[in-house]
């Protein structure tokens, strides 16, 4: 009787953080295996190159090497995915680093490298909220806001690789500052770190909030989570500010909807944990705002299918 041997075809994901390298050993979009190792940035290329190639070792351990199509990275920052090459990641404080060729000689496999929000993108498409659509929007609110998009069936990238960068839109040229230097942009708005910005803003100048006694005093200490809890437990500061917060987003996205005039868009990202604050005002400006003939009512706001692992699964797809 003939032997068949039985054939797997897996892919490996690896999701590059400033604090950790998550590696993942995947068939679609099943992670067999996965290993998390600390990224010591501070060692610097070479030495963030041993540790993911390390932590792809151990992923594939219990497989043979050849079963493993290649090694999808995304990586955080912007990165040339033609030639792997990530031209600037500020929290590994890397410009031009030739992440693809250098992974692919330490492993002898082939490697390909994206933004992570991207690959986070690319996962929703192929696995999750995005599956079956052609034009849609990625939006990822955390400490940040960043977006992918899908447009006619690819994925978007724009000839400096920048394109999706929806959180530095501006909203009002008066506005707060954001981390990029600009006044007013989305991120200065709505994202975790500009939330907790606009409720340290308004304590430092007195204002009245359960915040207060739940960071003893200690402003450092106000965080989304913080103020996610104060805003359950009633408290009226923390639910306007979230409420303020999904309005700007809310602008932000009739702004892309006009312009690029996707079938869905998809919300992700940690601070979804809050979504009850600020998705239903979102929801409202959204409407108000986008053209009345392209408005696919409540259908057209859908949030992600995964959680924490889009970027791994999808880095892992770009060889499935
Ligand atoms: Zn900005």
């Amino acid at each position: 009787m003939l032997k068949r041997k039985i054939r797997h075809d897996y892919s490996l994901g690896i999701d590059l953080g400033g604090t950790k390298i998550a590696a993942g050993l995947c068939e679609g979009a099943k992670i067999i295996r996965k290993v998390v190792l600390p990224t010591s940035a501070s060692t610097g290329f070479e030495g963030v190159v041993d540790v993911m190639a390390q932590a792809c070792r151990n992923a594939m351990a219990d497989v043979n090497e050849k079963d493993v199509s290649g090694i999808g990275v995304g990586a955080a920052g912007q990165v040339d995915s033609k030639t792997g090459v990530v031209l600037y990641a500020p929290n590994l404080k890397w410009k031009n680093a030739p992440l693809g060729e250098a992974l692919s000689m330490a492993l002898k496999m082939p490697v390909r490298v994206v933004n992570d929000v991207r690959a986070a993108t690319l996962a929703e498409w192929k696995f999750g909220a995005g599956k079956g659509f052609s034009c849609f929007a990625n939006i990822f609110l955390g400490t940040g806001i960043g977006s992918g998009f899908v447009m006619n069936g690819a994925l978007l990238e724009g000839v400096t690789n920048s394109a999706g960068e929806i959180g530095h839109i501006c909203l009002d040229p008066e506005g707060p500052v954001c981390g990029c230097g600009h006044k007013g942009c989305l991120e200065a708005f709505s994202s975790g770190r500009g939330i907790e910005t606009e409720v340290k803003r308004r304590l430092a100048r007195g204002e009245g909030s359960s915040i207060r006694d739940l960071v003893a005093d200690d402003l450092k200490k106000v965080s989304a989570l913080v103020i996610g809890k104060a805003a359950r437990e009633g408290d009226s500061m923390a639910i306007k500010v979230l409420r303020e917060s999904g309005a700007w987003l809310g602008l932000a996205l009739a702004n892309v909807h006009t312009m690029l005039n996707p079938q869905i868009i998809i919300l992700g990202g940690g601070l979804m944990a809050l979504k009850e604050f600020f998705l239903p005002e979102a929801r409202v400006v959204l409407h108000r705002h986008v053209l009345p003939v392209a408005d696919r009512g409540n259908e057209l706001l859908v949030e992600a299918h995964f959680a924490t692992e889009a970027a791994l699964i999808g880095s892992a797809a770009l060889f499935s």
